[in-house]
């Protein structure tokens, strides 16, 4: 189809160039007549652009990413995202395009309805990272060999590294988003204070955050190698609902809202752990052992307010792993794969809590 499309205005000024028949008075309605408006003065109030197409008949209304599509004489509107809006047609009044109040009213309470879907979207608003340990609690720690081969592998300097890593990545990819992380050098902030952090970040209404932990493991058994993922064991029954912020409301409604929000954040807890999971398996490929997910109680994890995660990069107390955890390339594998897991989450969810194409 050969559409041609003008602004209404242009095209206007070519009819009247091509055709200068004048239109009768009659049949042109006073400019505040009752019934119909002119579809320019209507869209101009939406901050919206009309075109219009003189062969066919059709033109649209585009407000943002909001089209929608008429036909003169044909009381029906397409307003995209599959809705189609019932209303008396649009006129060619000669002059001008005039549109009956009445369609008037349903495209402006659609153009609102739109407005309040895309408020009402979920977005991951903040991130924030927590290296374990540091300053003087230095985690795990372990030492092999010597002379030039001596390595000697402390957990907070391994996390912090992978930590930092993800924190300046996931900063470059969202400068919208609040990402944070609970130390950027060699200190020791309480557990209550990383934690506090996170809880304190103040969040409009569909807005979340997710907290991720960084660790590395150490066991008697000196076999033991690999990266897991941890999540809070669903059972443990958390008090997810800040009182502070609930001033007003029913008491007897909290637990049930506390038990809703729980299960939100356990589900969301398990698929941030899975992505996490799936983008270190991706990273890594063969060079690390899958250890998989795991359910825990971790204090962290357990009273961040919102879905939380604890990776375990790595056993220090395996030589080969330690050697490994003590190489750049290593650790930046490690740091990809978190971030990886971070983003494919993140996407995940603003996806799926959004309500259809913008
Ligand atoms: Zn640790």
């Amino acid at each position: 189809m050969n559409l041609r499309a003008f602004t209404v205005a242009a095209l206007f000024s070519l009819t009247i160039a091509l055709d200068a028949q004048p239109v009768p008075d009659a049949a042109k309605p006073p400019e505040t007549a009752g019934a119909w408006v002119d579809l320019l003065a209507a869209a101009s109030g939406w901050k919206a652009t009309v075109t219009y197409d003189t062969l066919t008949g059709t033109g649209h209304i585009l407000r943002g990413l909001d089209l929608v599509r008429f036909k003169v004489g044909f009381p029906l509107y397409s307003a995209g995202a599959g809705r189609v809006l019932k209303a008396p047609a649009v006129r060619d009044a000669g002059s001008r395009l005039e549109i009956p109040r009445e369609a008037v009213a349903s495209i402006a309470s659609w153009f609102s309805e739109r407005d309040a879907e895309r408020a009402s979207r979920f977005s991951i608003a903040a991130i924030l990272i927590d290296p374990g340990h540091g300053g003087k609690d230095s985690g795990a720690i372990a030492e092999f060999g010597s002379g030039k081969d001596r390595l000697r592998i402390l957990e907070k300097d391994v996390v912090l590294s992978i930590a930092g890593d993800v924190f300046s990545r996931l900063q470059d990819r969202w400068p919208d988003k609040r990402i944070l992380i609970t130390r950027s050098g060699d200190t020791f902030p309480s557990l209550d204070a990383r934690v506090g952090m996170a809880n304190e970040i103040s969040l409009g209404i569909n807005e979340a955050i997710i907290y991720v932990s960084i660790h590395a493991n150490a066991s008697f058994n000196k076999s033991a190698s690999g990266y897991e993922v941890w999540y809070l064991n669903p059972d443990y029954r958390r008090t997810v609902v800040d009182s502070k912020k609930s001033e007003g409301v029913d008491e007897n409604v909290l637990p049930i809202l506390n038990a809703m929000l729980e299960e939100e954040y356990t589900t969301e807890s398990v698929f941030l752990a899975r992505s996490i999971l799936g983008g270190l398996k991706g990273g890594l490929g063969d060079i690390a052992v899958n250890r998989g997910l795991r359910e825990e109680e971790w204090f962290v994890v357990r009273n961040a307010k919102m879905p939380s995660v604890l990776v375990e990069v790595g056993f220090v107390t395996n030589e080969a792993e330690a050697r490994k955890l003590s190489d750049t390339d290593h650790l930046r594998k490690l740091g990809d794969g978190i971030y990886n897991g971070i983003v494919d989450f993140v996407d995940y969810f603003e996806h799926r809590k959004g309500l259809g194409s913008p």
